[in-house]
């Protein structure tokens, strides 16, 4: 693990943290800096930096678990909705280079997130983007 991971020194117990969940492949924990009240975090306890770096069975075991606390989250603070957000790089918004998945459970008018504006784009515009990607596999 990187010496500086803050989210590895959580894991490894070295800086406490509000738990939520714990299995051997993941450590769920509340935000300290949280967008709205339940904001929880799902960090794979194996460093890795972000979606690319992650390990493909980690990445097939996050998702059925942030069901899992999404529906806890719900039963908990009875929010209108619910956003997983996983940020990849500085450009996406990533500030901690250790993957996460943020949970933040979300309320009418709450003005937390703010929503995009999509960019003007032709339908021939997708199709070459739909080609380029798979011609990426
Ligand atoms: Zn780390």
């Amino acid at each position: 693990m990187p010496n500086d991971c803050i989210f590895c020194k959580i894991i490894a117990g070295e800086i406490p943290s509000h738990k939520v969940y714990e299995d051997d492949l993941f450590l769920a924990i509340m935000d300290v800096f949280p967008t709205t009240c339940g904001h929880v975090l799902i960090l794979p306890k194996k460093h890795a930096q972000d979606i690319l770096d992650l390990p493909v069975d980690t990445a097939a075991a996050i998702l059925p678990l942030a069901q899992k606390l999404a529906g806890q989250i719900y039963a908990a603070f009875h929010p209108d909705g619910l956003n997983m957000i996983q940020n990849n790089g500085p450009a996406a918004g990533q500030s901690v280079f250790h993957y996460h998945m943020h949970l933040i459970p979300r309320w009418e008018s709450d003005g937390a997130v703010k929503q995009s504006k999509p960019i003007k784009i032709s339908p021939k515009e997708l199709a070459n983007m739909a080609t380029t990607i798979r011609n990426n596999s």
